[in-house]
């Protein structure tokens, strides 16, 4: 397996085609004309982590995250520091901030949003063009960097009544009323903010830890060749990464005892020459009775706790990867410094570190010791009270080594070796294993056998 597969493993994704057709102002505004009714630009949700960084991006292959991903769940009420990226209009802005505090009349959440030189917040937004609408899921979010964002909206996809008119304003240009009421009433979920408001819901739904509700087992009979000629032609997407985003079928654990909700606010469209059945739906607008109460379960208001609450471990302050050659036990010894706090409930986790040869390849693992996976590596268990905070190797401490004896590595002396270094929770009643720390660690060691 090439390394570059690593970077993929603890990634969030989705799509959604939950929006289709918009219409774009800006050039005709310069134009001082009146927009035309063309198709400009299709913005679809994304939510699909390398798509944040690139609209053209891999996607990840993490099965199992869906509906909710109940590992990754903020605390419940915890008060989110939100900024925007030094993007977006004030009118824009205003609107993202109203919609989004909806889903705080349901869930024990709030959405705090701080000036833009804040340094370091739990969410960051970019009101920005051609990324299109997408958001890491909950709390993976803390994994990303504070100069990153952890949401996009693609502002190219809204088109309003006020919003049209402000940007006219702020252009100093005087609109003409008549023509823009006629245009307006040619879609109006789009020229009444509706739609807007509707993906300002979906992505802040994602940034709480929803998932796609289309991928609720047995939902969608679709059909396959069709989607995947369609998102192909549309998208330019390979059969993979339809199936990632599209066909993929949430693991009924993911469910949360949810009955499929196809009014959910994280359900996009479907067509009926999508499916076999014929089945069809039209977009979401509003959160929808399920929405509200798998939110309100989530994130109770009446209790500290939710009763879905699953393990959960939070990777913070990761520094560095101290590796040595230790030619008394004849082995490489490495001390991962990083804190590790978890929730209310029992943390079973393991620290794994894998071995990444000269040509990229983890290094295979040729017996059943030290062996994750096929691959050779240290894993060490911990095992850590609800409600506990732990550094480790900090402070000038040693107290938490990973060690592979070279009779364990099949790699030449004089080689160097690099490394990725995992967290992982082991939710025993579930039967769940969850990375929550995925690094790797490009300094490279010479194995001294
Ligand atoms: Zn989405």
């Amino acid at each position: 397996m090439k390394k570059s597969l690593l970077f993929l493993i603890c990634c969030t994704f989705c799509i959604g085609s939950l929006f289709s057709q918009k219409k774009m102002p800006q050039k005709q505004v310069a134009k001082k004309q009146m927009p035309q009714k063309q198709k400009l630009y299709t913005a679809k949700c994304t939510t699909l982590r390398d798509d944040l960084k690139s609209p053209t991006a891999a996607v990840d292959t993490t099965p199992g995250r869906n509906i909710a991903n109940n590992y990754a769940m903020w605390d419940n009420a915890t008060e989110l520091t939100v900024k925007f990226m030094n993007s977006g209009s004030q009118f824009m802005r205003e609107r993202v901030m109203q919609y989004s505090k909806e889903w705080e009349q349901y869930a024990n959440i709030k959405f705090k949003f701080v000036p833009d030189n804040t340094p370091v917040t739990n969410m960051r937004i970019l009101l920005g063009e051609g990324f299109g609408h997408n958001s890491y899921v909950g709390s993976d979010a803390n994994d990303i960097s504070q100069s990153k964002q952890t949401l996009n909206l693609d502002t190219l996809a809204f088109v309003s009544y006020d919003y049209y008119i402000a940007e006219m304003k702020r252009r100093g240009i005087k609109p003409n009323m008549v023509d823009l009421k006629k245009m307006a009433a040619t879609e109006p979920v789009v020229w009444n903010n509706r739609e807007m408001r509707g993906v300002i819901l979906h992505e802040f739904g994602h940034a709480l830890g929803l998932m796609h509700e289309q991928s609720y087992p047995g939902a969608i009979n679709w059909n396959t060749d069709t989607v995947y000629n369609y998102y192909k032609r549309v998208q330019g997407w390979d059969k993979r990464k339809v199936d990632n985003n599209v066909l993929k079928v949430a693991n009924q654990f993911y469910t949360n005892g949810t009955s499929y909700d196809p009014k959910s606010i994280m359900h996009y469209s479907v067509d009926a020459w999508q499916t076999k059945d014929g089945y069809s739906l039209p977009a979401n607008y509003d959160l929808s009775s399920g929405d509200i109460a798998l939110i309100s379960a989530l994130y109770p208001k009446d209790k500290k706790i939710s009763v879905l609450e699953v393990p959960k471990v939070t990777i913070s302050n990761f520094q560095k990867l101290d590796v040595e050659n230790n030619s008394t036990r004849q082995g490489i010894s490495m001390y991962p410094s990083f804190d590790l706090k978890t929730n209310s409930k029992l943390g079973e986790v393991y620290v794994v570190a894998m071995l990444v040869d000269e040509n990229e390849n983890y290094v295979k693992d040729n017996n059943d010791s030290y062996n994750w996976g096929g691959y050779v590596a240290a894993y060490p268990k911990l095992l850590l009270l609800p409600n506990s905070q732990v550094s480790y190797n900090k402070a000038g401490k040693r107290d938490l080594e990973l060690f592979i004896p070279y009779s364990e590595i099949p790699v030449e002396s004089g080689k160097k070796i690099t490394f990725s270094l995992r967290v992982a929770v082991h939710d025993v009643a579930n039967n769940q294993l969850i990375y929550v720390m995925n690094r790797y660690i490009d300094t490279p060691v010479s194995i001294t056998k």
